[in-house]
């Protein structure tokens, strides 16, 4: 089994050389009063841990698949293999998954998958009124998209190296398709999805800026700094993201698909002659993990997260990425409790929650914390 870190960062990757557009916007020295001054820090202890959740991110070097098959007397439409940003990207895949399974001309369409890709592709074809049955062996809560953060970033999901100039430029247009679809959900009762003050810190000065995934413009109040950092960092991207509490949302538009019309059932696939067997002749595959297995597909890999969860602080409104000397951390701040994650392991197809991580997780966010009031050089 390959171990290796996973290199995403959340965010930080496009601090570096790995974007895909320079930058308009110069980086700026802020100075002034403490911005920070009002910030609550994380109490982050390990008496204050609710729960330690692992999920398997359904992780491909060529990115997502979103890709039309024709299989028998079957269309397959694939859709799946969005690494650590499943969750994000739903809105921008899901909608090109539903075009494709409309253009096929057939009302009776066949979901697999009940995770934020199915559940997505299935409220969009409800919606248009097709007759749409979801069949999946999870539902919510126990899917892997309800293990996730969530923090709205396109990042984690392929490598520079496996993709092409068309499939960056197809993406991009996904991301902003993407970023527009989850913005009627913030705020509404129900959804789990608002604004948090987002800061992607780095402990050099990029020398090459690159645009955030999609375009600078769909981060509110972006601002770049080298002074005046979040808990003493040498460079700041500081914008507003969308953070999404994926047990209320998945919820949420699980219900919103059933009020549609559509239907689940429970449903265990052990390979692709099972889905030729389905009556419906247009299929949208959603199995994320699962599609390594079903349809094949060796690309598909795990990359294993682990996230510990704390105790709800209603006063930290405020969400970070911070690169590190023990790697990569992040808290996100749900309103249920304040969400530590920074694991990426690739290749580990493993759910056992390692404890060495979530004491790395739970020590590394202390220390941040006590760089608010004593401020520090990261
Ligand atoms: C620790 C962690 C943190 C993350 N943080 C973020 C984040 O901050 N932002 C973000 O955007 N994303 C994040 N992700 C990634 C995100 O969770 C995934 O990209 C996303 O959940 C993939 O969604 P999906 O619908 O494709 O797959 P899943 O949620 O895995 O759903 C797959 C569905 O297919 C079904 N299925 C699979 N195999 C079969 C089979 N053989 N037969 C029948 N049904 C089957 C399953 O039961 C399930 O219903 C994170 C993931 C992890 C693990």
């Amino acid at each position: 089994m390959r171990r290796r870190e996973f290199v995403s960062g959340l965010g930080l990757a496009t601090l570096g050389a790995c974007a895909t557009a320079p930058s308009a916007s110069p980086v700026q020295a802020s100075a002034g009063p403490d911005p920070y001054a009002n910030y609550v820090p994380v109490n982050s202890t390990m008496s204050r841990v609710t729960r330690t959740v692992v999920g398997l991110r359904p992780y491909r070097p060529a990115g997502y698949r979103l890709e039309t098959e024709r299989l028998g007397d079957k269309t397959v439409i694939h859709n799946y293999g969005h690494g650590g940003c499943g969750v994000t990207m739903s809105w921008g895949t899901a909608s090109v998954a539903a075009d494709e399974a409309s253009a096929t001309g057939q009302r009776d369409i066949a979901v697999l998958g009940c995770g934020v890709q199915g559940l997505t592709s299935a409220l969009i074809l409800a919606r248009r009124g097709h007759n749409v049955t979801i069949y999946a062996e999870n539902l919510p809560p126990h899917t892997t998209s309800n293990v996730a953060g969530v923090l709205w970033m396109p990042t984690g999901y392929f490598d520079y190296e496996h993709v092409s100039r068309e499939w960056l430029a197809m993406n991009r247009k996904l991301i902003r398709l993407a970023y527009y679809g989850f913005l009627p959900y913030v705020n509404r009762p129900g959804y789990g999805v608002y604004w948090a003050d987002h800061h992607s810190l780095g402990r050099r000065v990029p020398t090459d800026r690159k645009e955030l995934p999609g375009g600078d413009d769909i981060y509110p109040e972006l601002r770049m700094s080298t002074e005046n950092n979040l808990f003493g960092y040498a460079y700041q991207e500081r914008f507003k993201a969308m953070i999404i509490d994926p047990d209320y949302y998945l919820d949420a538009i699980l219900q919103d698909a059933q009020l549609a019309g559509a239907r689940t059932e429970r449903v265990r696939f052990a390979s692709v002659e099972d889905v030729m067997a389905l009556d419906e002749k247009t299929i949208v595959n959603c199995t994320g993990l699962g599609a390594s297995q079903i349809f094949g597909d060796e690309q598909l890999m795990p990359v294993k997260g682990q996230l510990s969860h704390l105790l709800p602080q209603p006063d930290v409104t405020y969400s970070y990425v911070a690169s590190t000397s023990k790697g990569v951390l992040y808290m996100f701040p749900r309103k249920t409790g304040l969400v530590l994650g920074g694991t990426h392991i690739e290749g580990d197809g493993s759910m056992e929650v390692d404890p060495a991580q979530v004491t790395r997780m739970v020590e590394g966010h202390a220390e941040l914390a006590s760089r608010l009031r004593a401020p520090a050089t990261a």
